[in-house]
């Protein structure tokens, strides 16, 4: 089969330690590979430990380990897609990542202090830093850490995050000042396709929660953009595989999966650890599959993910591991048993 007409059951994980490798590389074998688990996304948000750039580096995740899950990953057929966050979360809150401390000239709000009042600072009103989306020399930084990952992992399938941008088209940055909010989210993800999938050839993932018209889907500023950004959505290839988040309950469902393909682009919603929700937005999604099938659409809803928000340690791998063995299908808890259940319930509904 094809891998692009393959039922994705995916599931997602932070990374940043190499002391994890050994019980990572046990969780996938004896835990999502029996299971049917298919795609493991990484994050490395920011810790990897980059040799192109060893002061950007701030993980000890490096080759080495990439490596060993890379061999891994082709003994279980397990296919490994490392995720890189471009444009926002370049650190979190008013803390600034690696690269903007190196580089504030990449940063789209230099001036935000670094011990700014988080707490009391509403998050729409300043939530995380960007870099600039209108500074080109990022990519002499972002493109050779890009690389160095996908070369590291033997990949071919890279997500750039970029869920959550609020902080763009900044009235203080002298380049954006002014510009439209889509035309530079649009340009910056035309940006790394080129690089990623024309120059490249590998295929490009990202969050689509700046793609959604929130007001008209009914979500919230979260899983939605209300700045205008949405319109970026006509701006972009469409062979782009949109990762459409979506934590909550929504009774109004998710009709933004079926926006998306209408227009061509290949969805995977991704839930959390909630089993309920898990279990209806999987609904929702064969629901949109079904539609597009019958419409003759374009776009498919490829399959799901399960996302997991804790930085990988030993005790969480042991807990999601035993919880995967286990089957378990637990409704009332919201940490890691609820995450591995709606790591189980997809899997088992999404078998081929
Ligand atoms: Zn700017």
């Amino acid at each position: 089969m094809n891998k692009n007409d393959q039922t994705i059951r995916a599931v997602h994980l932070r990374v940043d330690l190499s002391e994890v490798t050994g019980k990572l590389i046990q969780y996938m074998k004896e835990g999502l590979a029996p299971l049917g688990v298919n795609t493991l996304i990484i994050e490395f948000n920011p810790g990897y430990d980059f040799k192109c750039f060893p002061e950007l580096a701030n993980g000890t995740f490096g080759r080495t380990d990439a490596q060993k899950v890379a061999a891994a990953a082709k003994e279980t057929g397990i296919r490994i897609v490392p995720l890189f966050m471009c444009l926002g979360h370049q650190g979190w809150r008013f803390q600034k990542n690696t690269l903007l401390k190196a580089h504030p000239e990449f940063d789209e709000t230099p001036d935000m202090p670094e011990d700014g009042d988080a707490e009391n600072t509403p998050d729409l009103v300043f939530y995380c830093h960007s870099w600039c989306a209108s500074n080109d020399d990022v990519y002499k930084y972002v493109f050779p850490m890009i690389d160095e990952i996908m070369t590291d992992f033997e990949t071919d399938c890279l997500h750039v995050g970029m869920d959550e941008v609020f902080s763009l088209a900044n009235e203080n940055c002298p380049r954006c000042k002014g510009k439209n909010r889509a035309e530079l989210f649009a340009r910056t993800v035309n940006i790394l396709h080129d690089h990623i999938v024309t120059e490249k050839g590998w295929q490009m993932m990202m969050w689509a929660d700046r793609l959604n018209h929130a007001e008209v889907c009914g979500y919230h500023a979260w899983e939605g953009d209300t700045f205008g950004t949405w319109q970026a959505v006509d701006k972009i290839p469409n062979d782009i595989l949109l990762a459409d988040w979506h934590y909550e309950m929504n009774e109004k469902g998710f009709p933004g999966i079926g926006v998306f393909v209408e227009k061509g682009f290949t969805v995977i919603p991704a839930a959390w650890r909630e089993l309920k929700q898990t279990q209806f937005l999987l609904d929702e999604a064969l629901k949109y599959e079904r539609l597009a099938k019958e419409k003759g659409a374009k776009g498919r809803v490829a399959g799901m993910m399960i996302t997991c928000w804790h930085t990988a340690n030993a005790e969480l791998l042991d807990e999601l591991l035993t919880s995967l063995k286990e089957h378990i299908q637990d409704e009332d808890d919201k940490s890691i048993r609820g995450i591995a259940s709606s790591i189980v319930y997809i899997t088992e509904k999404l078998k081929e």
